[in-house]
């Protein structure tokens, strides 16, 4: 008898650091057909993982625009909030194992090196007393690739390119690169869609997976939506918030950027727009980049 493979999970993660805005709907529905195109589970996590950056009533709104866009999510959202002890236990296990290592060095004395962290504190052994930060220990010769559903596979030297990387800060806080890792396993995501801006740090999260002995989901990073001045367009770049009024036409706009097939008139619903989306949802049809002009944000 043959095992049947793991039924789909997937997620959408977004930062409460300020409304829905059409770049995380993008990234929101694309997750969301590829979750309902498998007959997947389609999960909600809340990355409230740095309060300074967060702006207040900016979870709630965006969980408001989400069933706004008919984009109902499975189970209850989990918020990285609530996780601090998991990531503690967890940086305490690597730190007893010498897998990972306590550092003090300035953001200046890291600049200098190029951004890749040489190992300075490895042997240092600093005690807790004094505010470090923590990092894992990057085996020399690690050479991570990761297969991605869109973009081309990306190999990284990672002892060579990034050097042993920060898994909970010299404030306090817990890395990305950790809670990320940890609460995929526990919410057992086996796929995950999002913006190409992380690309680049999927093969750390690639080494923790594999140094904590975790599985390994399948990632898609589709291309970040920009504005005609190249930006991301995001939060940083004001781009403006969704009227939930208009979920209709955010959606249709969503999935022409996404190059799926164009709902007939007749579905003037959310709901009516996402059955006929998530029966057509290709994938592979969302192009390499995207654009838009000012104009269409309105
Ligand atoms: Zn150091």
């Amino acid at each position: 008898m043959g095992s049947a493979p793991a039924p789909y999970v997937g997620r959408f993660a977004p930062s409460p650091t300020g409304p829905l805005h059409l770049g995380s709907l993008i990234c929101a529905l694309a997750s969301f057909l590829d979750a309902r195109s498998n007959d997947g589970r389609w999960l909600l996590r809340m990355e409230d993982l740095d309060p300074p950056r967060e702006q207040p009533g900016a979870a709630d709104s965006i969980l408001d625009s989400l069933r706004a866009h008919g984009l109902y999510w499975d189970g209850p959202v989990l918020w990285q909030s609530q996780r601090h002890a998991a990531y503690a236990a967890v940086v305490d296990q690597l730190l007893e194992s010498g897998r990972a290592f306590r550092c003090d060095c300035s953001r200046q004395m890291l600049a200098q090196s190029g951004g890749v962290y040489r190992g300075h504190c490895r042997n240092r052994n600093l005690s807790c007393n004094q505010p470090t930060a923590v990092r894992l220990r990057v085996d020399e010769d690690t050479l991570i690739q990761v297969d991605d559903g869109l973009q081309q596979a990306l190999q990284q030297n990672l002892a060579q390119e990034v050097g042993d990387f920060t898994i909970q800060r010299k404030d306090s806080l817990f890395a990305y690169q950790l809670a990320v890792v940890l609460d995929d396993a526990e919410q057992r995501c086996t796929h995950v869609l999002r913006g190409s801006d992380l690309y680049d740090s999927t093969p750390r999260q690639i080494y923790l997976q594999q140094v904590l002995g975790l599985e390994q989901p399948a990632y898609t990073h589709i291309p970040v939506i920009t504005n005609a001045a190249g930006q991301k367009l995001s939060k940083q770049t004001h781009a403006p918030a969704l009227d939930n009024a208009e979920a209709c036409r955010h959606l249709c706009l969503a999935l022409k950027f996404l190059n799926q097939a164009t709902p007939p008139a007749h579905c003037n619903t959310p709901d009516s727009i996402l059955s006929f989306a998530s029966e057509r949802w290709q994938l592979l049809a969302v192009p390499a980049t995207m654009g838009l002009p000012e104009s269409s944000l309105a």
